[in-house]
């Protein structure tokens, strides 16, 4: 499965949502930069809206990080917004999943965000 198969699945599943935050995400796959500044209501022109509009893309999040070991399998991804995607980096404990939006994953996914691989 490809990378942008793999993100647009957990993309899916999650409801848009990014694990770490909660927030929506968007997908440059299905969307333009104009529909998705829409749905996240970003206004278009601002200083900050090309800045916004990158922390809100859709990511392949691996949950356990491929330089610590993670598998480059589906149920090591879940789809995070860039922002969170970066400001956790590599560190397996930085942050804590949403639990709703966790809820929605796959059994054997919420298994890896629990740790319990
Ligand atoms: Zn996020």
């Amino acid at each position: 499965m490809s990378y942008r198969t793999e993100l647009l699945t957990r993309w899916q599943e999650q409801n848009r949502l990014c694990i770490w935050c909660g927030r929506e995400t968007w997908n440059h796959t299905t969307m333009s930069r104009d529909e998705a500044r829409d749905r996240l209501d970003i206004t278009k022109g601002t200083s900050n809206a090309t800045r916004n509009l990158r922390r809100r893309k859709a990511t392949a999040e691996h949950i356990v990080p491929k330089s610590c070991g993670g598998s480059l399998g589906l149920r090591n991804i879940c789809c995070a917004c860039a922002e969170c995607n970066h400001t956790r980096g590599n560190i397996v404990d930085a942050m804590t999943p949403v639990p709703h939006v966790a809820a929605m994953l796959p059994a054997n996914v919420r298994r890896v965000l629990d740790g319990n691989v």
